[in-house]
Protein backbone atom coordinates (compact mmCIF):
# COMPACT_ATOMS: atom_id res chain seq x y z
CA UNK A 1 0.00 0.00 0.00
CA UNK A 2 1.60 3.57 -0.93
CA UNK A 3 0.57 6.32 1.64
CA UNK A 4 1.24 10.21 1.53
CA UNK A 5 2.34 11.96 4.89
CA UNK A 6 2.20 15.47 4.24
CA UNK A 7 4.25 17.17 6.62
CA UNK A 8 6.83 14.21 6.56
CA UNK A 9 9.28 15.48 7.81
CA UNK A 10 7.90 17.42 10.95
CA UNK A 11 7.87 16.22 14.57
CA UNK A 12 4.75 14.03 14.57
CA UNK A 13 5.09 13.39 10.35
CA UNK A 14 8.51 11.58 10.57
CA UNK A 15 7.77 9.07 13.45
CA UNK A 16 5.05 8.35 11.28
CA UNK A 17 6.89 7.68 8.05
CA UNK A 18 8.93 5.34 9.78
CA UNK A 19 6.22 3.76 11.53
CA UNK A 20 4.33 3.14 8.10
CA UNK A 21 7.61 2.27 6.61
CA UNK A 22 8.06 -0.36 9.57
CA UNK A 23 5.14 -1.86 8.05
CA UNK A 24 6.10 -2.44 4.98
CA UNK A 25 3.90 0.37 3.33
CA UNK A 26 5.56 2.66 0.81
CA UNK A 27 5.14 6.37 1.29
CA UNK A 28 5.21 9.70 -0.03
CA UNK A 29 6.53 12.43 2.23
CA UNK A 30 5.30 16.15 1.18
CA UNK A 31 6.87 18.74 2.86
CA UNK A 32 7.77 22.48 2.37
CA UNK A 33 10.57 22.02 5.13
CA UNK A 34 9.90 24.95 7.18
CA UNK A 35 9.10 23.31 10.54
CA UNK A 36 10.39 20.02 9.52
CA UNK A 37 13.76 19.24 8.44
CA UNK A 38 15.70 16.23 6.89
CA UNK A 39 17.57 15.54 9.69
CA UNK A 40 14.11 13.94 11.23
CA UNK A 41 13.64 11.39 8.23
CA UNK A 42 17.96 10.90 8.25
CA UNK A 43 17.49 7.08 9.75
CA UNK A 44 15.06 6.13 6.49
CA UNK A 45 16.70 8.59 4.00
CA UNK A 46 18.31 5.35 1.53
CA UNK A 47 14.74 3.46 2.09
CA UNK A 48 13.49 2.75 -1.39
CA UNK A 49 10.15 2.56 -0.67
CA UNK A 50 9.85 6.28 0.62
CA UNK A 51 9.81 9.48 -1.51
CA UNK A 52 10.39 12.75 -0.61
CA UNK A 53 8.62 15.68 -2.21
CA UNK A 54 9.64 18.99 -1.58
CA UNK A 55 6.36 21.39 -1.97
CA UNK A 56 3.55 23.36 0.04
CA UNK A 57 0.27 21.43 0.61
CA UNK A 58 -1.30 25.18 -0.70
CA UNK A 59 0.23 24.27 -4.32
CA UNK A 60 -2.32 21.77 -6.19
CA UNK A 61 0.22 21.10 -8.39
CA UNK A 62 2.76 20.05 -5.86
CA UNK A 63 -0.11 17.67 -3.91
CA UNK A 64 -1.00 16.42 -7.67
CA UNK A 65 2.73 14.90 -8.35
CA UNK A 66 2.76 12.94 -5.27
CA UNK A 67 -0.77 11.04 -5.94
CA UNK A 68 -0.17 8.49 -8.30
CA UNK A 69 -0.88 5.50 -6.90
CA UNK A 70 -1.99 6.66 -3.09
CA UNK A 71 -4.56 4.67 -1.15
CA UNK A 72 -4.39 6.48 2.28
CA UNK A 73 -3.31 10.03 3.19
CA UNK A 74 -2.16 11.34 6.50
CA UNK A 75 -2.38 15.19 6.35
CA UNK A 76 -0.44 16.58 9.34
CA UNK A 77 1.21 19.65 7.32
CA UNK A 78 0.62 22.88 9.22
CA UNK A 79 1.28 25.85 10.40
CA UNK A 80 2.45 25.08 14.00
CA UNK A 81 3.86 26.19 17.45
CA UNK A 82 2.14 29.20 19.59
CA UNK A 83 5.25 31.33 18.42
CA UNK A 84 4.37 30.73 14.63
CA UNK A 85 0.73 31.30 15.13
CA UNK A 86 1.68 34.65 17.01
CA UNK A 87 4.04 36.04 14.79
CA UNK A 88 3.26 34.73 11.34
CA UNK A 89 -0.55 34.91 12.08
CA UNK A 90 -2.31 35.34 8.08
CA UNK A 91 0.53 33.02 6.57
CA UNK A 92 -0.38 30.17 9.20
CA UNK A 93 -4.12 30.92 8.63
CA UNK A 94 -4.01 30.47 5.05
CA UNK A 95 -1.63 27.35 5.44
CA UNK A 96 -4.26 25.67 7.91
CA UNK A 97 -7.39 26.48 5.80
CA UNK A 98 -6.04 26.37 1.88
CA UNK A 99 -3.47 23.44 2.43
CA UNK A 100 -6.21 21.13 4.04
CA UNK A 101 -8.57 21.77 1.29
CA UNK A 102 -6.52 20.92 -1.49
CA UNK A 103 -5.26 18.12 0.28
CA UNK A 104 -9.16 16.64 0.70
CA UNK A 105 -9.60 17.90 -2.88
CA UNK A 106 -6.78 14.99 -3.71
CA UNK A 107 -8.24 12.46 -1.83
CA UNK A 108 -11.56 13.10 -3.48
CA UNK A 109 -10.26 12.84 -7.13
CA UNK A 110 -8.02 9.62 -6.51
CA UNK A 111 -10.61 8.12 -3.80
CA UNK A 112 -7.92 7.77 -1.45
CA UNK A 113 -8.69 7.94 2.52
CA UNK A 114 -7.66 10.37 4.27
CA UNK A 115 -6.61 11.20 7.63
CA UNK A 116 -6.92 14.77 9.13
CA UNK A 117 -5.19 16.20 12.14
CA UNK A 118 -6.34 18.39 14.15
CA UNK A 119 -6.06 20.05 17.37
CA UNK A 120 -7.47 20.25 21.16
CA UNK A 121 -6.82 23.84 20.84
CA UNK A 122 -10.73 23.20 19.24
CA UNK A 123 -12.29 23.04 22.43
CA UNK A 124 -10.38 26.61 23.54
CA UNK A 125 -11.37 27.53 27.16
CA UNK A 126 -13.60 24.99 28.04
CA UNK A 127 -11.89 23.83 30.94
CA UNK A 128 -13.92 20.15 31.27
CA UNK A 129 -11.39 17.73 32.90
CA UNK A 130 -12.49 14.63 30.29
CA UNK A 131 -13.28 16.99 27.25
CA UNK A 132 -15.83 14.48 24.93
CA UNK A 133 -15.45 15.16 21.23
CA UNK A 134 -18.54 16.21 20.84
CA UNK A 135 -18.36 19.05 24.17
CA UNK A 136 -18.79 22.58 23.22
CA UNK A 137 -15.72 24.98 21.95
CA UNK A 138 -14.98 28.15 24.02
CA UNK A 139 -12.95 30.57 21.96
CA UNK A 140 -11.77 33.85 22.28
CA UNK A 141 -12.41 36.65 20.01
CA UNK A 142 -11.64 35.96 16.58
CA UNK A 143 -9.60 39.47 16.32
CA UNK A 144 -7.14 37.48 18.71
CA UNK A 145 -4.38 35.99 17.07
CA UNK A 146 -4.28 32.79 19.08
CA UNK A 147 -7.86 31.80 18.22
CA UNK A 148 -7.43 31.58 14.47
CA UNK A 149 -5.18 28.33 15.15
CA UNK A 150 -8.13 26.80 16.62
CA UNK A 151 -10.35 28.66 14.02
CA UNK A 152 -8.69 27.08 11.30
CA UNK A 153 -8.53 23.87 12.53
CA UNK A 154 -12.40 24.23 13.40
CA UNK A 155 -13.08 25.02 9.91
CA UNK A 156 -10.58 21.97 8.34
CA UNK A 157 -12.71 19.44 10.42
CA UNK A 158 -15.99 20.72 8.68
CA UNK A 159 -14.74 20.82 5.46
CA UNK A 160 -13.39 16.95 6.26
CA UNK A 161 -16.82 16.26 7.61
CA UNK A 162 -18.60 17.30 4.94
CA UNK A 163 -16.36 15.23 2.17
CA UNK A 164 -17.08 12.56 4.00
CA UNK A 165 -20.70 13.59 4.56
CA UNK A 166 -21.83 15.17 1.26
CA UNK A 167 -19.01 13.62 -1.43
CA UNK A 168 -18.62 10.39 0.13
CA UNK A 169 -14.48 10.35 0.81
CA UNK A 170 -13.62 8.23 3.40
CA UNK A 171 -12.11 10.35 6.52
CA UNK A 172 -10.86 10.22 9.79
CA UNK A 173 -10.20 13.27 11.86
CA UNK A 174 -7.98 13.10 14.91
CA UNK A 175 -7.52 16.16 17.71
CA UNK A 176 -4.25 15.96 18.87
CA UNK A 177 -3.39 16.65 22.65
CA UNK A 178 -0.30 17.69 23.62
CA UNK A 179 1.84 15.85 22.11
CA UNK A 180 5.76 15.73 22.68
CA UNK A 181 8.70 13.67 22.21
CA UNK A 182 12.13 13.23 19.76
CA UNK A 183 12.58 15.57 17.39
CA UNK A 184 9.98 18.50 18.76
CA UNK A 185 12.13 20.99 18.38
CA UNK A 186 11.39 24.54 21.16
CA UNK A 187 11.93 27.30 18.77
CA UNK A 188 8.12 27.54 17.81
CA UNK A 189 7.23 27.63 21.05
CA UNK A 190 6.51 24.01 22.37
CA UNK A 191 7.25 24.09 26.09
CA UNK A 192 8.57 20.66 26.85
CA UNK A 193 11.80 21.03 24.27
CA UNK A 194 12.02 24.43 25.42
CA UNK A 195 12.36 23.66 29.28
CA UNK A 196 14.97 21.11 28.52
CA UNK A 197 17.01 22.65 26.29
CA UNK A 198 16.95 25.58 29.12
CA UNK A 199 17.83 23.05 31.84
CA UNK A 200 21.08 21.05 30.08
CA UNK A 201 22.29 24.76 29.19
CA UNK A 202 22.04 26.50 32.29
CA UNK A 203 19.57 28.86 31.51
CA UNK A 204 16.73 29.54 33.55
CA UNK A 205 13.11 27.97 32.27
CA UNK A 206 10.96 30.48 31.68
CA UNK A 207 7.50 29.97 32.79
CA UNK A 208 4.72 31.74 31.17
CA UNK A 209 1.91 33.51 33.25
CA UNK A 210 1.14 31.75 36.95
CA UNK A 211 2.60 28.66 35.42
CA UNK A 212 -0.92 26.73 37.24
CA UNK A 213 -2.41 25.90 34.03
CA UNK A 214 -1.93 22.48 33.24
CA UNK A 215 -1.59 20.27 30.19
CA UNK A 216 -1.20 16.61 29.47
CA UNK A 217 1.36 15.29 27.55
CA UNK A 218 1.77 12.34 25.80
CA UNK A 219 4.25 10.58 23.93
CA UNK A 220 4.55 10.66 20.52
CA UNK A 221 4.91 7.01 20.18
CA UNK A 222 1.69 6.23 21.76
CA UNK A 223 -0.31 8.69 19.68
CA UNK A 224 0.96 7.12 16.25
CA UNK A 225 -0.32 3.67 15.76
CA UNK A 226 -3.29 5.16 16.62
CA UNK A 227 -3.40 7.10 13.79
CA UNK A 228 -2.46 4.29 11.85
CA UNK A 229 -5.25 2.01 13.27
CA UNK A 230 -8.01 4.94 12.69
CA UNK A 231 -7.31 5.09 9.17
CA UNK A 232 -7.34 1.35 8.01
CA UNK A 233 -10.35 0.49 10.27
CA UNK A 234 -13.34 1.52 7.85
CA UNK A 235 -15.48 1.99 10.56
CA UNK A 236 -13.62 4.89 12.13
CA UNK A 237 -14.20 6.37 9.33
CA UNK A 238 -16.53 9.65 9.32
CA UNK A 239 -16.33 11.16 12.92
CA UNK A 240 -13.21 12.83 15.67
CA UNK A 241 -11.33 10.96 17.92
CA UNK A 242 -9.64 13.02 20.86
CA UNK A 243 -5.62 11.45 21.28
CA UNK A 244 -4.08 12.31 24.32
CA UNK A 245 -2.19 11.49 27.58
CA UNK A 246 -4.98 12.13 30.78
CA UNK A 247 -1.88 13.02 32.98
CA UNK A 248 -2.48 16.31 34.15
CA UNK A 249 0.97 18.49 34.94
CA UNK A 250 0.78 22.19 35.90
CA UNK A 251 3.44 24.23 33.81
CA UNK A 252 5.42 24.58 37.05
CA UNK A 253 5.49 21.68 37.93
CA UNK A 254 6.66 20.85 34.81
CA UNK A 255 9.52 22.95 35.14
CA UNK A 256 10.64 21.43 38.35
CA UNK A 257 10.48 17.92 36.93
CA UNK A 258 12.80 18.80 33.94
CA UNK A 259 15.07 20.41 36.75
CA UNK A 260 15.00 17.35 38.56
CA UNK A 261 15.46 15.01 35.60
CA UNK A 262 18.17 16.35 34.19
CA UNK A 263 19.76 17.65 37.70
CA UNK A 264 20.26 20.93 36.67
CA UNK A 265 20.83 24.26 38.53
CA UNK A 266 18.66 26.09 36.38
CA UNK A 267 16.38 28.46 38.19
CA UNK A 268 12.56 28.91 37.42
CA UNK A 269 11.69 32.51 36.23
CA UNK A 270 7.73 33.42 35.52
CA UNK A 271 7.12 35.45 32.22
CA UNK A 272 3.85 37.44 31.63
CA UNK A 273 2.24 35.96 28.53
CA UNK A 274 2.57 39.60 27.11
CA UNK A 275 6.08 39.45 27.29
CA UNK A 276 6.21 35.99 25.93
CA UNK A 277 3.71 36.47 23.66
CA UNK A 278 2.92 40.00 22.43
CA UNK A 279 -0.30 41.45 23.41
CA UNK A 280 -3.54 40.31 23.38
CA UNK A 281 -2.40 36.64 24.07
CA UNK A 282 -5.10 34.26 26.44
CA UNK A 283 -3.61 30.79 27.47
CA UNK A 284 -5.80 27.71 28.35
CA UNK A 285 -5.98 27.36 31.83
CA UNK A 286 -6.52 23.49 31.49
CA UNK A 287 -6.75 20.55 28.35
CA UNK A 288 -7.23 17.28 29.86
CA UNK A 289 -8.34 14.33 27.03
CA UNK A 290 -11.14 11.69 27.38
CA UNK A 291 -9.93 9.32 24.77
CA UNK A 292 -12.82 6.76 25.43
CA UNK A 293 -14.17 7.01 21.78
CA UNK A 294 -10.41 5.83 20.57
CA UNK A 295 -10.30 3.78 23.07
CA UNK A 296 -12.92 1.46 21.84
CA UNK A 297 -12.53 2.15 18.40
CA UNK A 298 -8.96 1.07 18.15
CA UNK A 299 -7.61 0.14 21.70
CA UNK A 300 -5.79 3.32 22.40
CA UNK A 301 -4.09 4.14 25.34
CA UNK A 302 -1.23 6.42 26.38
CA UNK A 303 1.39 3.97 27.57
CA UNK A 304 4.05 6.24 28.56
CA UNK A 305 4.02 7.64 32.09
CA UNK A 306 5.09 11.92 31.87
CA UNK A 307 8.44 10.64 33.34
CA UNK A 308 9.09 8.41 30.91
CA UNK A 309 8.24 10.91 27.84
CA UNK A 310 10.10 14.11 29.43
CA UNK A 311 13.41 10.89 30.02
CA UNK A 312 12.98 10.29 25.98
CA UNK A 313 12.81 14.41 25.10
CA UNK A 314 16.39 14.69 27.59
CA UNK A 315 18.26 12.03 25.64
CA UNK A 316 17.12 13.19 22.28
CA UNK A 317 17.93 16.86 22.67
CA UNK A 318 21.47 15.64 24.98
CA UNK A 319 22.25 13.91 21.57
CA UNK A 320 21.07 17.08 19.61
CA UNK A 321 23.11 19.55 21.69
CA UNK A 322 25.75 17.56 21.48
CA UNK A 323 26.35 17.27 17.91
CA UNK A 324 25.60 20.75 17.81
CA UNK A 325 28.89 21.18 20.07
CA UNK A 326 31.24 19.20 18.04
CA UNK A 327 30.08 20.59 14.57
CA UNK A 328 31.13 23.92 15.56
N1 LIG B 1 4.92 27.76 28.14
C1 LIG B 1 5.77 28.22 29.14
N2 LIG B 1 7.07 28.48 28.81
C2 LIG B 1 7.58 28.30 27.57
C3 LIG B 1 6.71 27.83 26.55
C4 LIG B 1 5.38 27.58 26.89
O1 LIG B 1 5.38 28.39 30.29
O2 LIG B 1 8.78 28.57 27.36
C5 LIG B 1 3.52 27.48 28.52
C6 LIG B 1 2.45 28.03 27.58
O3 LIG B 1 2.14 29.38 27.91
C7 LIG B 1 1.31 27.08 27.84
C8 LIG B 1 2.00 25.74 28.09
O4 LIG B 1 3.35 26.06 28.45
O5 LIG B 1 0.59 27.44 28.99
C9 LIG B 1 2.03 24.83 26.87
O6 LIG B 1 2.57 25.55 25.80
P1 LIG B 1 2.81 24.91 24.36
O7 LIG B 1 3.10 26.04 23.43
O8 LIG B 1 3.80 23.80 24.45
O9 LIG B 1 1.42 24.24 23.99
P2 LIG B 1 -0.10 24.79 23.99
O10 LIG B 1 -0.15 26.17 24.56
O11 LIG B 1 -0.50 24.74 22.57
O12 LIG B 1 -0.80 23.81 24.86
Amino acid sequence: MRCLVTGGAGFIGSHLTERLLGENREVVVLDDFSTGSEQNLAAVAGDPRLRIVRGSVCDPAAVESCMEGVEQIYHLAAAVGVFTIMQKTLDSLRTNLLGTEVVLDAALRHDARILVTSTSEVYGKNTSIGLKEDDDRVVGSPLKNRWSYAEAKALDETFTYLYGSELGVRTVLVRLFNTVGPRQRGRYGMVVPRFVDQALTGQPLTVFGTGRQTRCFCHVLDVVPALVALLDDESAHGTVYNLGSPEQVSIEELAELVIAATASSSSIVKVPYQEAYGAGYEDMQRRVPNCARAAQQVGFRAVHSLRETIDAVIDDRRAQLRTAVAGR
